[in-house]
């Protein structure tokens, strides 16, 4: 099976509430989340984007607080510094139709874009607080080049699409065949390390720490929090932590099922995807 490498982009930096990522049990925890587009990169020099960060005038800043971005972190930018020239790439695949991931599609005037179907219904006419998130505005002109996807879907040799809803209706991850075996870019089913509970204990126990009510630090010793951390991780799917945005059921299902399938796990928004330039070389984890 062809290989590949993956690189997360950093394309920006929005400042808010982690009750959103980890809901509730970051509640009061609010600070800097990296924003990620992602270059893979075949053996053969193929290069597939993933995602489209977003455009800063598109973003409700009240909720999401995008940070003014440096010259360094501007998307074209961003795209030359890794060798990319949008105008050459051919295959966009966009996580879902959130406005920090649709911003600068529109750069890949020669691409198609592979979106669930659901995805592209939903977010035209989004349900309820789900419109927060969603920029039609971005994408609505590129429907044309959309290439329609219903349900888990073969990509090429070595990269496959994976429904994986709850973030929205028809989120989907992306599975890609690497030298460390199967590496999964979550997209936004997991925000960050800590969402795999069980996976990344470290991880969560620091997120968690931070995020009592009324931002005062949890005792992660004492044995209330204990008993109620340990009812959590015994209940059905406990131990996953999607954010809640649309449907938390179908989160803890979709994280199951790829956390199931994921030798390499890389989440949609972790400040350590800074750290780690290429994947899964980097990968220190696990
Ligand atoms: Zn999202």
């Amino acid at each position: 099976m062809k290989e590949y490498k993956i690189k997360p982009l950093l394309t920006g930096w929005f400042h808010m509430n982690w009750g959103l990522i980890m809901s509730p049990l970051a509640a009061g925890y609010v600070a800097d989340l990296p924003v990620f587009m992602f270059l893979i990169e075949g053996e053969d020099g193929e290069k597939i984007i993933v995602d489209g960060s977003y455009v800063h005038d598109h973003v409700p800043k009240w909720i999401f607080g995008p940070k003014p971005r440096t010259p360094d972190l501007e998307v074209p930018e961003v795209l030359k510094r890794n060798g990319v020239d949008p105008k050459e790439i051919d295959t966009v695949i966009v996580t879902h139709l959130h406005h920090d991931h649709t911003g600068y599609l529109h750069l890949f005037e020669n691409a198609s874009f592979y979106v669930q179907e659901v995805e592209m219904v939903e977010s035209y006419f989004p349900m309820g607080y789900q419109a927060v998130g969603c920029c039609q505005e971005d994408w609505i002109d590129l429907v044309p080049r959309f290439k329609l996807v219903n349900g888990d879907f073969k990509l090429r040799d070595g990269i496959e699409l994976v429904f994986a809803p709850g973030h929205t209706a028809g989120h989907q991850a992306v599975a890609v065949n690497t030298s460390r075996g199967r590496a999964i870019i979550f997209g936004d089913a997991a925000y960050m390390y800590a969402g795999l509970a069980k996976r990344f204990p470290a991880k969560f126990a620091e997120v968690v720490a931070l995020g009592g009510v009324a931002g005062q630090k949890v005792d992660l010793e004492d044995p209330e929090v204990q008993a109620t951390i340990a009812k959590v991780w015994g209940s059905r799917y406990g131990g996953y932590f999607g954010p809640a945005v649309l449907n938390p059921g179908e989160i803890m299902r979709s994280l199951a099922k790829l956390d199931m399938m994921a030798d390499v796990v890389i989440p949609g928004h972790d400040p350590e995807l800074v750290r780690m330039k290429v994947l899964p070389d980097d990968y220190d984890l696990e």
